[in-house]
């Protein structure tokens, strides 16, 4: 019959071309929606975003941003408890109402996947809410929420897609925790908690928990954590932790969780320090140890792009696969895992493909990015670590300037309620070019940004030197430091 004449023909066996593009960027979180809006709404292009999930990716909806706002709520609950030191009569017992807290927060995502979405619609970018699949070097194919399928045709992609929390380690029962995203679905203030990991993620929650009244078990491989920071932090920071009350158990590993199939609640075994323990009563567990690409399902051998042994899309220093017009940037390249340096490689991608000549050769250049952890106290950095910056220039052409007080925010209050503050400045060569910042404190996070600039401005010791202090600041000691 005609039906099946016309289905034999091999003009119906694929799905007909429905929409083409010049710049199609699959995965809208922050480097592909700024990637995306850059080349149109500045360019001029017609781009076009794929995403299946909710605007705004990791950081917006299961990262950067929710997570501050609890961090916020942490200090908040820190400053109730030392307004007694100022003269406060603050009634200390008043619970955290964590619900109340946590839908407020939701509302504000969701007001923010709103702002994204217009943002979009302003910069004229075409937006497609589906989950995009490389059929070839020009061509992906977008399954629709109601299953339904498209193709677009696009003459550039760029492949945005980031990451998601690795999966635990095959440990007996590990698939009763959470990682960071069900982090955020947490309805109710927790009584105790454990956490798995040594990286920005466990040493954030631990530090939020903790501050909020969670009893909070941290576990952890070595004897400190944050180890890929200057060991000035590591150090500082770990024993802050344990001074604060978290329960840090180092040198360990988790061998088996189980779960109270009455109750809900965890018990974990673990071995520490070579001792076997366990924890029980626990109300989550939470896995953060590292990020995974989310480069499954997206095609990426049908278009011939390749990846590195992690996974992570290969590019060059412009973002640029191995394959003629399909780019990557941001988590899933695996490079600096942070919003604004997907944003920023973003833009210059858009900027190179399509801006005006001055930027064809536009690349973010990768190195003195600086990087905040919003731990208890808040740590910056930027550059190299003492380690690195021995290795690179030689211990004898390196200076280290440091110091570590007590900043004057704690001067009203009891000597247990006093927290540390420690800088270091590591220099370089005769002139002293600052290679490498190191800060913990009160404030380091607000602090980093402006030092980010001198110190990406090539700043040696005596430019610090000769900005006068602003007095009676923290910040004041990095440019008095002897
Ligand atoms: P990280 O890569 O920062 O840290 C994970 C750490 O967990 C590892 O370095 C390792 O440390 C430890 N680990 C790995 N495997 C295991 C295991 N099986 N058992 C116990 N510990 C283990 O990952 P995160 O998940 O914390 O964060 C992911 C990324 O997200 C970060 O790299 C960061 O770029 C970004 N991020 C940035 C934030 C910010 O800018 N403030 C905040 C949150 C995340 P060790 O070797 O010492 O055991």
């Amino acid at each position: 019959n005609n039906l099946s004449k016309h289905f034999s023909t091999s003009h119906f066996v694929m799905a007909p071309i429905s929409r083409e593009t010049d710049f199609l960027v699959i995965g809208g979180g922050s480097g592909g929606l700024a990637s995306a809006r850059a080349a149109s709404g500045k360019f001029g292009a017609k781009a076009m975003v794929i995403e299946g999930g909710r605007l705004g990716g990791t950081c917006v909806n299961v990262g950067c941003v929710p997570k501050k706002v609890t961090y916020n709520a942490a200090a908040i609950a820190e400053t109730i408890h030392q307004a007694k030191s100022y003269g406060f009569h603050v009634q200390e017992t008043a619970p955290f109402d964590w619900t109340t807290f946590k839908h407020k927060r939701d509302a504000y995502i969701k007001r923010l996947n709103g702002i994204y979405e217009r943002n979009l619609a302003n910069d004229k970018v075409e937006y497609i809410k589906g989950w995009g699949k490389l059929v070839s070097k020009n061509q992906v194919e977008v399954t629709l929420e109601d299953g339904s399928k498209e193709v677009v045709n696009a003459k550039k992609i760029l492949i945005a897609v980031g990451g998601h929390p690795h999966v635990p380690p095959q440990v007996p029962g590990s698939e009763y925790g959470i990682n960071s995203d069900g982090f955020f679905d947490i309805e109710t203030l927790p009584k105790k908690v454990a956490l798995v990991g040594a990286g920005y993620i466990a040493v954030e929650f631990a530090g939020m928990f903790n501050a909020l009244g969670v009893e909070t078990h941290l576990f952890i491989r070595h004897e400190t954590f944050l180890r890929h920071f200057d060991p000035m932090i590591q150090e500082t920071v770990t024993k802050e932790y344990e001074r604060l009350g978290v329960k840090i158990h180092k040198l360990s590993e988790t061998n088996k969780v189980e779960k109270d199939a009455a109750t809900g609640k965890l018990t974990l075994h673990y071995t520490e320090a070579g001792a076997q323990g366990s924890l029980s009563d626990v109300d989550h567990l939470i896995w953060a140890i590292g990020r995974t690409p989310a480069t499954a399902n997206l095609g990426l051998e049908s278009a011939g792009v390749k990846t590195l042994e992690t996974g992570h899309v290969a590019v060059d220093e412009y973002q640029n696969t191995n394959v003629e017009n399909i780019y990557s940037l941001g988590d899933v390249t695996g490079k600096i895992e942070l919003t604004p340096v997907a944003i920023a490689a973003g833009r210059r991608l858009a900027a190179r493909l399509f801006g005006p000549e001055q930027f064809r050769t536009a690349k973010l250049d990768y190195s003195n990015i600086p990087s905040v952890v919003f731990s208890h106290p808040e740590v910056g950095s930027i550059g190299l670590t003492e380690p690195q910056a021995i290795e690179k220039y030689g211990r004898e052409n390196i200076k280290i300037y440091k110091t570590n007080f007590t900043a004057m925010y704690f001067a009203m209050m009891e000597p247990e309620e006093k927290g540390p503050t420690a800088y270091k400045l590591i220099c370089a060569g005769p002139e002293e070019k600052v290679v490498g910042l190191h800060i913990l404190g009160l404030g380091s996070g607000e602090m980093l940004q402006g030092f980010g600039v001198a110190v990406r401005m090539g700043a040696t010791k005596a430019d610090f030197d000769n900005c006068v202090a602003i007095h009676p600041t923290s910040a004041e000691e990095l440019v008095t430091l002897k």
